[in-house]
């Protein structure tokens, strides 16, 4: 039997040990969501509430599609590698980013793209496209990022009810901080807004550094 391939679990996926803490969401005081019984970990400082879960990365199994919320916003906050947690790589054309290709969505793209997906470091960009081949065969572009702006979160969307609490509805969307929304999301992830970008050539970046 061959050996199987050591498993990459990125830094910001949940593992099956780490489940959602439930809570009771009930209107805030002055207006919006609130948890029952919250405390002043639940909200940022932007004021928005943020969905709560257990820390204990590496317990059970890695949940792949699942992104910690606590993780996903420690790394999109302090721009650390999505797949390790250590800081992603910069350089004076700024972050690296791998980012889905969709040029000709608008021009000048990716400016001003709203992401959920943290930076990456070199090694694990270098890793990822050896391990995902669709990545270097065109799906995903590697962009150095100058600037970039945590200005909203992504979550699940709550609004008022005559029913005495507030109503938990289907939508999950990205909503700006500062708006009036913001008080009716519970967070899942943070969302940066990608500034004075460069597209490269991600080959040659991880050439430049072997
Ligand atoms: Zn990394």
């Amino acid at each position: 039997m061959a050996p199987s391939r050591p498993e990459i679990v990125p830094y910001i996926a949940a593992w099956s040990g780490e489940q959602p803490h439930r809570r009771q969401v009930v209107y805030g005081p002055r207006g919006g969501l609130a948890f029952a019984d919250e405390t002043i970990e639940d909200r940022d400082q932007h004021g928005v509430l943020w969905n709560g879960r257990a820390m204990r990365r590496g317990a059970g199994r890695p949940a792949y599609g699942d992104v910690h919320p606590a993780r996903q916003r420690v790394a999109m906050e302090h721009l650390l590698c999505q797949v390790c947690g250590h800081a992603a790589h910069r350089d004076a054309r700024g972050v690296l980013w791998l980012i889905e290709d969709a040029r000709g969505e608008w021009d000048g793209w990716p400016e001003g793209l709203l992401t959920t997906h943290p930076p990456v470091c070199l090694p694990c960009a270098g890793m990822a496209v050896r391990m995902c081949p669709h990545l270097a065969g065109g799906g995903t572009l590697a962009v150095r990022v100058r600037s970039s702006d945590a200005c909203a979160v992504y979550g699940r969307v709550w609004s008022s009810s005559p029913f005495g609490q507030p109503l938990r509805t289907a939508a999950r969307d990205v909503v700006a901080y500062g708006t009036a929304a913001a008080r009716w999301v519970v967070a899942g992830q943070l969302v940066r807004s990608l500034h004075d970008c460069t597209v490269v050539d991600l080959q040659a970046e991880l050439a430049a550094c072997t």
